[in-house]
């Protein structure tokens, strides 16, 4: 089956943009997924082509009007999930990445000004999403970060099939740090643990890093963990919440 995403924006100049190169570039040549941009202004229905309208109730900037985008989405629509990048949304988790991976594709919208007319999330079942606590200009990168995440999780795309198992969030940690060649550089020397040869070590020694890092960093992640650990209620969801 191949991942099918089709991209609903105002610039579809922008696709495949950085997905055309590197892993995700061959695997789009190799026929692993598919892209298609289209141009929302196509949807308009009058003679000045306008996609946006003032926002109700006043302020600044343009909204995107629900019935272009509407008509847009209705000519693409079928099995797979649509979602909206919005900050308004769910912030994006690997889990969510991992499940969209493994299922048809997306109709991925692109917004632009001050966004999209509410009423069309509930009309047509749009899961808003969102990549991170800033504003972007558009929809556009969000959109290329999303696919960029699905697709090298597609089977064949990444080199080593299982490089992605103790990777950052899969785990609910951040991934251990990495050290390559030279040995010493800059009076630095890679942790001695890691030229031991002794595999058991090695593991016991990258585990406690990750924690480390993790609750250091990122205490959200850490607070969420810990709670599994040690088996609290809200640990019993855990499982559940990777899944879906
Ligand atoms: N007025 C909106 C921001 C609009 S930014 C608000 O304050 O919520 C214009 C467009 O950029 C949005 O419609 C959305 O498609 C995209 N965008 C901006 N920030 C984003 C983010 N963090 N995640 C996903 N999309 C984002």
């Amino acid at each position: 089956m191949t991942f099918a995403a089709t991209v609903l924006t105002l610039y579809p100049e922008m696709f495949p943009g950085p997905l055309g190169v590197s892993l995700a570039g061959r695997a789009l040549r190799e026929g692993r997924w598919s892209l298609d941009a289209v141009q929302m202004r196509d949807f308009a229905t009058d003679r000045h082509r306008t996609v946006d309208g003032s926002p109700a109730g006043g302020g600044a900037g343009m909204v995107l009007r629900a019935d272009v985008v509407a008509a847009a989405l209705d000519s693409v629509a079928d099995a797979r999930p649509v979602l909206a990048l919005t900050p308004r949304g769910a912030p994006l988790t690997q889990a969510r990445v991992r499940a969209l991976a493994a299922g048809p594709g997306a109709v991925l919208l692109c917004g632009r000004f001050e966004g999209f007319d509410e009423r069309l999330f509930e009309a047509r079942g749009v899961e808003p999403v969102s990549i991170g606590d800033y504003v972007l200009s558009g929809g556009e990168l969000g959109a290329l970060v999303l696919l960029d995440a699905c697709v090298r999780l597609l089977p064949g795309v990444m080199g080593a099939p299982d490089s992605g198992l103790d990777e950052s969030f899969e785990t609910g940690l951040l991934e251990y740090p990495h050290y390559t060649r030279p040995v010493t550089w800059e009076g630095r020397t890679i942790p001695e643990v890691l030229r031991s040869g002794d595999h058991a070590r090695i593991e016991a020694w990258r585990r406690a890093a990750a924690e480390t890092d993790t609750r250091l960093r990122r205490p959200d992640l850490w607070e969420r963990y810990d709670s599994v650990r040690v088996g609290s209620p809200s640990g019993a969801r855990r499982e559940t919440d990777v899944e879906t």
